[in-house]
Order: structure tokens, then C-alpha cells, then sequence
């Protein structure tokens, strides 16, 4: 049962459960649509309907942000930790890797996506890396078939959020893929161009803070932060 927070669904499962649960969508022919939800794309969809909807489409909607899980545990729900974008990513190609399927990675820029394609790579040796797309390829047309042609079980596609959910929506049903995940900014970390939080802070819910020191600009999306637990409180009062 998925947990509602402010009218969006959270899938409730860790890395575990997901990974098995998406493999079988792969062996059993289904297609499944990964969304990463923080409190920052809740209070986006409580003025935006059509976002909102699309959220709640998604087959997985998982527990990106540090809000997120204390939301639900100021609701008494069950989500006790966070399931990362990027760290799912990693762990489904590590999987895939083992089980011999195949990814694709479309979006970024042109030289990042082809280092993230090379450390993956490295990292799990046999992963088989269908083809890649840059985020700032414009012919719509070339990017359909030239996924369509690769065939690969899984899409990542990191074009920023929301553009990345959209896309995935209208074209879900044209593309011969299992698995979509939108993986925000998630090649620009696995290329080395953008560093990540240290282990111990990510651990204690601080990677926000991290990110706000490295990228100050990014001060106004954070402050959502404040307003959402707000939000969920007045609620359950
Ligand atoms: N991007 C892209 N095409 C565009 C605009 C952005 O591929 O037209 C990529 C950009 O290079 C970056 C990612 O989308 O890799 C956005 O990352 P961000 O961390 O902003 O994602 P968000 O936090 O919005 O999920």
C-alpha cells in the first residue's frame, strides 16, 4: 500500500524490495515508470494539477528526500529511509549487470553522459550499455528510434525535473523499453562533475545542506523544505 502525502503517492518499498519488484516488470514484459519524490515536487503539484496527476501515474514514486520520511513519520506512516535517485540507478545497473540486461542513458551534456557511460562501465564490468543520448539533442523523431533500435531494458533519463517525467509520460507507450527512471542530475555526479555529500552526512540527512553550500543558488528550492512539513502538520491537526 502506498503512503499519501499531501496527495501524492510514495511507494513504501527499500532498495531491496524495489529491485526485485522491477526485475520482475522486466522478466514479466511490463513497463514501470520510476519517479523520485521530494518536498519540493509535492508543493509544486499542490498548484499544479497536471503535475500532480503525472506524480501519481508513475509505478514507483520512491522516497528521494530527507522530507520525505519526515513527513511520513509525522504522519505515523512507515517510510524510514530515504531511497535515492542516484543510488537506485547504480543499483539496478549493478543488477543488470549480473543479470545480463541492458540500459540506456538520455540526457546531460554531450561529454557527460559519454563519462558516465565509461564509469559505469568500469564500475560493473559487463553492463551492457545499449547507447546514449545527450539532454540537448532536439529532433524528437532520432531520439525515438534511436532508443527504439537499442532496445535497452532500462531508460535513465536525467533531462531535470519535471521535463524528465513528461517526457517519460508521452512517450512511455511509443518506446520499446521496460523500465524508466528519471534520474535528475544523477549523470553529472556518476561522471565526476558533480560531487555528491560525504557518506557520514548523507547518512544523517544533512546531504541538503552539502548542496546548499556547493550550489548557494539553489537556496530558494530548498526553503520548500520549511513550508512542506508545515503544510503536513496543519494537516494531520
Ligand atoms: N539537462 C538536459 N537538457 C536540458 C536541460 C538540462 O539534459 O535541456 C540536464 C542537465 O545537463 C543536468 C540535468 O538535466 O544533467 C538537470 O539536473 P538537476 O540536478 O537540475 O535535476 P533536478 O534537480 O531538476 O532533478
Amino acid at each position: 500500500m502506498k503512503e499519501n502525502i499531501l496527495g501524492i503517492d510514495v511507494t513504501p518499498l527499500d532498495y531491496g524490495e524495489l529491485i526485485s519488484s522491477i526485475m520482475k516488470d522486466i522478466d514479466q514484459g511490463r513497463k514501470a515508470f520510476i519517479v523520485a519524490i521530494n518536498p519540493e515536487k509535492i508543493m509544486k503539484a499542490q498548484k499544479d494539477p497536471d503535475l500532480k496527476k503525472l506524480l501519481n501515474r508513475a509505478t514507483y514514486q520512491i522516497p528521494d528526500g530527507i522530507g520525505v520520511i519526515i513527513a511520513s513519520k509525522l504522519k505515523g506512516g512507515n517510510i524510514r529511509s530515504r531511497v535515492t535517485g542516484i543510488d537506485l540507478m547504480m543499483k539496478l545497473c549493478q543488477k543488470a549487470s549480473q543479470n545480463n540486461k541492458s540500459v540506456f542513458l538520455y540526457g546531460a551534456k554531450p561529454e557527460v553522459v559519454e563519462e558516465a557511460r565509461n564509469r559505469l562501465i568500469k564500475q560493473f564490468p559487463g553492463l551492457r550499455v545499449a547507447g546514449v543520448i545527450h539532454g540537448y539533442e532536439n529532433d524528437q523523431e532520432k531520439i525515438l528510434s534511436t532508443i527504439n533500435l537499442a532496445k535497452p531494458d532500462i531508460l535513465f533519463v536525467g533531462l531535470g525535473s519535471p521535463r524528465q517525467e513528461y517526457w517519460i509520460l508521452e512517450n512511455m507507450d511509443k518506446l520499446n523499453v521496460h523500465i524508466f527512471q528519471g534520474v535528475g542530475g544523477s549523470f553529472d555526479v556518476i561522471s565526476g562533475n558533480l560531487k555528491r555529500a560525504p557518506e557520514a552526512l548523507q547518512k544523517i540527512g544533512l546531504e541538503w545542506f552539502y548542496r546548499l553550500i556547493k550550489e548557494p543558488w539553489r537556496w530558494r528550492r530548498q526553503l520548500v523544505l520549511v513550508s512542506f512539513l508545515y503544510r503536513v502538520l496543519l494537516k494531520r491537526a
